[in-house]
């Protein structure tokens, strides 16, 4: 080890202003060492972003820390968990200080916003690659787990769905106006974990699940996970003016259907529990939609508003 692999670690990534007291020990020596609160369940999950594959060399750095500790966050909300610690593998071709210090300033700033801190890690030189584990807590008789939805319960979504998928089209056709499509391009760039909604929801949902990658794939975990199926009712579908305006002109569904990237949260609960559901929606500052309704028949039919079933798979409208 060259002695500047410490100094990057001590100056760039040591640098957490969180600081937690059920870290005992933290950034510094051979292990991080953490106490879990009596009671809770510890609830671990780990993604990996990598050049060429998940972004695009020149990504932007700040976002690019941002969505590392984001997409590890979502996973941690669609189990209802209260996210704690973060560890960070981190593998660089050089020592590009500005880089990194740009690529920390948007890790932290999300990591300060949910009260996590950075306890551990690895830094090595290599192709671009970015590993982040998140530890949080869950309440194990509440956790949202994929396979406890049941036939007659209730689906929702979280948010608006296809904006990310709507600003990576754009973008690979050469159309993102980074002016225009500010607000698009926010959501594939700098996603939003859906924390709070999760934690919040844990103690009325059967069934929850992330969206990376496309309603239509993520809610087929939670109807296979469960043993049964569904039926997406497409006028329900939460989208934006200008994912609407896609929709209506390329006469297909695949933006809210199959795009990734958004991660918003698609949850089930029962049809007694709407009313809560409510009470909760009002003090929430995210809108919770109902799309759809869990079957005994396996498999997810998505329909029209008059009654018309789509090829799920493409999101093609046939009928219309
Ligand atoms: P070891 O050789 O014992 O594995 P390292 O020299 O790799 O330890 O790391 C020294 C300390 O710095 C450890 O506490 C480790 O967790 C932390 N660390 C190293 N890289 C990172 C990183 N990218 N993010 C957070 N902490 C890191
Ligand atoms: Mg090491």
């Amino acid at each position: 080890m060259i002695l500047s692999e410490f100094s990057l670690i001590d100056d760039y990534i040591a640098t957490s202003a969180t600081m937690r007291p059920d870290v005992c020990v933290g950034i510094g020596d051979d292990c991080a060492v953490l106490e879990v609160p009596t009671g809770k369940s510890l609830a671990v999950s780990m993604d990996t972003l990598v050049a060429g594959r998940h972004f695009i060399d020149g990504a932007d750095a700040v976002n690019l820390g941002h969505k590392a500790l984001a997409v590890n966050l979502s996973d941690l909300a669609a189990m209802g968990a209260e996210p704690a610690w973060a560890t960070l593998s981190l593998t660089m071709p050089e020592a590009d200080v500005l880089w990194l210090q740009a690529f920390m300033q948007g890790f932290l700033a999300l990591a300060d916003r949910f009260g996590v801190q950075l306890v551990g890690g690895d830094t090595t030189r290599g192709p671009l690659s970015i590993t982040v584990q998140i530890h949080g807590f869950v309440d194990p008789c509440q956790m949202m787990r994929r396979d406890g939805a049941q036939p007659g319960d209730l689906i929702y979504v979280t948010g608006s769905l296809g904006d990310a998928g709507l600003a990576l089209r754009l973008q690979q056709a050469g159309k993102l106006d980074i002016v225009h499509h500010q607000q698009l391009l926010q959501r594939l760039d700098s996603p939003a974990p859906r924390i709070t909604e999760g934690m919040q929801l844990a103690s009325i949902a059967t069934a929850a699940i992330d969206l990376s990658d496309g309603l239509v794939g993520d809610l087929g975990h939670i109807v296979r996970q469960s043993n049964c199926g569904a039926t997406i009712e497409l006028q329900r579908l939460p989208c934006s003016t200008a994912v609407k305006a896609a929709i209506a002109e390329s006469n297909e569904w695949s933006l809210p259907l199959s795009s990734g990237d958004d991660y918003e949260l698609c949850f089930t609960v029962p049809a007694e529990k709407q009313q809560q559901l409510q009470q909760l929606a009002a003090i929430l500052d995210c809108p919770l939609t109902r799309i759809g309704v869990i079957e005994q028949k396996s498999g997810i039919r998505c329909v029209t508003a008059e009654g018309a079933g789509i090829d799920v798979k493409s999101g093609y409208d046939h009928f219309r």
